[in-house]
């Protein structure tokens, strides 16, 4: 449906991979044999995601589903190193989540201003001017780069409201929004005119104002999934109070107690959560109420539920003032709107050890090398110390110990595994 609103997108990320050191050696007329001068690699650049309050929906993530960060260059000769590659940051609506692909797990709530790194750049490999020592003065290596982080996620807005408006579509919610806010949100006579959620900042007196949300009308079974409505209840879910419009009217044949509870089991179907959020009650289109009982049994039945109920017309302006007083009174009361913590954390990742590790050795060093490596050392968090011990073990799993044994190692020689290096110790 193009055009319509777009809420959650499933996108691809890719940091882009650290740059390759570089073996050069310094060369100029008349000096005999020149030092190591090899450059490092530049670092991949990061995807990085930031708020960017001109967007409201999801809409960009439609049509194009892949980010990827530049690569770090390579180093050059006459210690020259790479430059690094440019960081990619993705513009998305405030409040939304990014969740990983598969687990569905939170990896970060955008709903503040600062820039989130949702992706690492590889480091770059050191040049052979690093591996210089007084013992080793012509090292013939150099580091590959890294490679950079990549992730399936799952965008999802998640509008960052104080107040949410429920109930069945054509009750006045749209026009209420229209009448305290500057926000402009369609209004007509037939069901299901708002497609788009909306968001308006009512200004109550100096220093005080809320954000309210209308979000497409609520339909009986919404909550399991007929029609619109229920992918929308998600931008009400950090709302921290409701308020419940109904037509007091009588013009449609409607019954206000029933259309109450009707929505009310349908936020309760959708999560309970959501459906003990406090709530005011607008009994609205008093204007055209032709028999008053309508709105006294209403009256009667959101009171012994412990709601408060305020009368008014939206569309004529009145008890509108009352309702928001009512409303931002209430909002002091409240904890502040919810952010969703992180759930996700970096797995170490499945590693297929079957293709053999490549061990050289140069100038007494040995140097260890292979794609599973690689990624299993870019992919392991180093200062945790279950991750270390998951690193040992794959390591040893590996063979690649007994190997360095029977090529002859000894102990205090080195080992060097991309960006890691340590002494061998039996
Ligand atoms: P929503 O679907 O809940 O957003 O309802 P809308 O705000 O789009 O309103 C639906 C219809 O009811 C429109 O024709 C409005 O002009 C009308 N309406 C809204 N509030 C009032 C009111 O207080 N009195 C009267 N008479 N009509 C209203
Ligand atoms: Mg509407």
């Amino acid at each position: 449906m193009p055009g319509s609103f777009i809420d959650k997108a499933k996108i691809t990320v890719r940091a882009g991979d650290g740059g390759n050191g570089c073996v050069s050696f310094h060369r100029e007329k008349y000096v005999a044999a020149g030092g190591p001068d090899g450059g490092d690699g530049g670092q991949g650049g990061h995807i990085i995601l930031q708020v960017d309050d001109n967007l409201s929906t999801l809409m960009d993530f439609r049509y194009k589903r892949k980010y990827v960060a530049e690569n770090g260059v390579d180093g050059m000769g006459a210690r020259k190193s790479g430059r690094d590659g440019k960081s990619l940051t993705i513009r998305v609506p405030r409040g939304t989540l990014v969740r990983d692909a598969g687990t569905n797990e939170i990896i970060k709530d955008m709903s503040g201003d600062e820039p989130f790194i949702l992706c690492r750049g590889g480091k770059g490999g050191w040049g052979n001017s690093h591996f210089a020592t007084p013992t080793r003065q012509a090292p013939r290596f150099a580091k590959s780069g890294m490679p950079g982080e990549g992730q399936e996620v799952v965008l999802e807005l998640k509008l960052l409201a104080d107040v949410g408006l429920v109930g069945f579509p054509n009750v006045g919610k749209s026009t209420l929004l229209s009448v305290v806010s500057r926000a402009q949100p369609k209004i007509a006579n037939y069901h299901f005119t708002t497609l788009y959620p909306n968001l308006g900042v009512v200004y109550v007196e100096d220093g005080v104002s809320f954000v309210m949300a209308d979000i497409p009308g609520i339909i009986e079974g919404a909550s399991e999934g007929a029609g619109l409505g229920h992918d929308f209840l998600r931008h009400i879910d950090r709302c921290r109070l409701l308020v419940h419009v109904v037509d007091v009217s009588g013009s449609e044949g409607r019954d206000p107690v029933a259309d109450f509870d009707a929505i009310n089991l349908e936020l309760k179907q959708y999560s309970p959560e959501l459906a003990q959020r406090p709530q005011i009650v607008a009994a609205n289109k008093a204007d055209i109420m032709e028999d008053s009982a309508l709105l006294e049994r209403l009256r009667e039945h959101v009171e012994q539920l412990g709601y408060p109920l305020y009368t008014i017309s939206a569309a004529a302006h009145q008890g509108v003032r009352e309702l928001v007083f009512a409303v931002a009174n209430r909002l002091k009361e409240l904890p502040p709107v919810a952010v969703y913590e992180p759930e996700y954390v970096r797995r170490p990742p499945k590693v297929d050890m079957s293709q053999p590790l490549e061990i050289t050795v140069e100038d007494g060093v040995y140097l260890v090398e292979g794609p599973w490596l690689q990624r299993l050392i870019s992919n392991t968090n180093f200062s945790d110390y279950e991750s270390r011990a998951w690193f040992d073990k794959l390591l040893r799993e590996s063979g690649l110990f007994d190997r360095l044994e029977a090529m002859g190692i000894r102990d205090g020689d080195l080992v060097s595994l991309y960006d890691m290096e340590f002494e061998y110790q039996r």
